[in-house]
């Protein structure tokens, strides 16, 4: 746990965010106090923190439906409260059946993410969800927090920046929450010196951006970075283990997050000199390392690479050589 500014702390677990922990954030208004996603770690060490060293919170905003940000929604004191979801991602967190449609995993993997999201993961279904949408701004009292749709990671993903109201000594003066407002609005007016932005799972890590699910999109988590570029505030804190960093920090990690993408583009042109098929590609592997033990590796693979196909083919770089002609399998070649 790390506090940021007067209002705002940084919930780190165990393994500092690495996953399948994650980190979360706490704002705490005068009015009303938010958890923003609820890691594992809320289960764990930081189990009676809550009403303690920091505020009970009074409802919760999740960035988005993944089993790593939501465990700690199974908490005593918060598993009760109002919680929040964008509604590209709502279905996730409404049952089990639309959690399991955001991956689109084939059998036997499903039954057996089924079971871990259940088991290690604490998954409840919450049909009771409440939807926001990209703008959708929360006035705790001084404070506010407010959604940017940032979709890529998953359809419904959505960063989430703490805005400082200028002070006019009234509680809640923040003014109404726009509406409809472009994710660039909220980033680019100037911005407060002591707000924060909370990244989830746009995580700058050396890995890369992740687009491996059924619900995830190469073209949309880029425009996303585009976006991105133009933030400025006093914080930026990631979903995971690199946690809070400057904006100077920031702008560097996100230009070599975002290098990634083409780096992997470009390592798959070099290996499409000759027809491939995809199996021949999500061996060869493009997101993970040859060596990595990564449960469900090849499917992250098959899903990326496809993504990353498609797109080439549209632009007419890598051509596809249907089956009966490739003799037997279908095979890709750089055009
Ligand atoms: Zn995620």
């Amino acid at each position: 746990m790390q506090q940021l500014t007067k209002n705002t702390w940084l919930i780190t677990g165990e393994t500092n965010g690495r996953y399948p922990d994650a980190n979360g954030l706490l704002v705490q208004g005068s009015e009303r106090t938010v958890l923003i996603d609820a890691p594992l770690s809320l289960l764990g060490e930081l189990e009676s923190a809550f009403g303690g060293e920091l505020p009970a919170p009074d409802f919760v905003v999740l960035s988005h439906c993944h089993e790593d940000h939501i465990p700690g929604l199974v908490h005593p004191l918060v598993s009760e409260l109002p919680l929040w979801i964008h509604s590209g991602d709502a279905a996730g967190i409404q049952s089990l059946d639309g959690f399991m449609e955001l991956f689109g995993m084939p059998e036997p993997r499903a039954s057996r993410w089924r079971q871990i999201v259940q088991d290690r993961f604490h998954f409840r279904a919450r049909p009771d969800a409440k939807i926001y949408q990209d703008g959708h701004a929360w006035d705790l009292g001084g404070v506010s927090v407010r959604a940017l749709h940032t979709p890529g990671h998953t359809a419904g993903h959505c960063a989430l920046r703490v805005e400082q109201s200028v002070s006019t000594g009234l509680p809640g003066s923040t003014g109404p929450p726009p509406t409809g407002s472009p994710v660039s609005a909220g980033l680019s007016e100037s911005p407060g010196e002591q707000d924060v932005v909370f990244l989830a799972d746009i995580d700058l890590s050396g890995f890369g951006p992740y687009y491996g699910d059924a619900a995830s999109s190469l073209i949309e988590f880029e425009r996303t970075l585009e976006l991105a570029k133009d933030w400025t505030a006093r914080w930026f804190v990631t979903g995971h283990h690199i946690a809070a960093v400057d904006q100077e920090t920031f702008v560097a990690r996100l230009a070599k997050y975002t290098l990634r993408i083409s780096e992997r583009e470009q390592q798959m042109l070099s290996f499409l000199g000759a027809p491939r098929t995809l199996t021949e590609m999500i061996e060869h592997r493009f997101i993970y390392r040859p060596g990595d033990q990564v449960e469900g590796a090849d499917w992250i693979e098959r899903r990326s690479i496809t993504l990353h196909l498609e797109r080439l083919s549209a632009a007419g770089i890598v051509r596809r050589i249907p089956a009966d002609v490739a003799g037997g399998e279908e095979r890709f070649v750089r055009a």
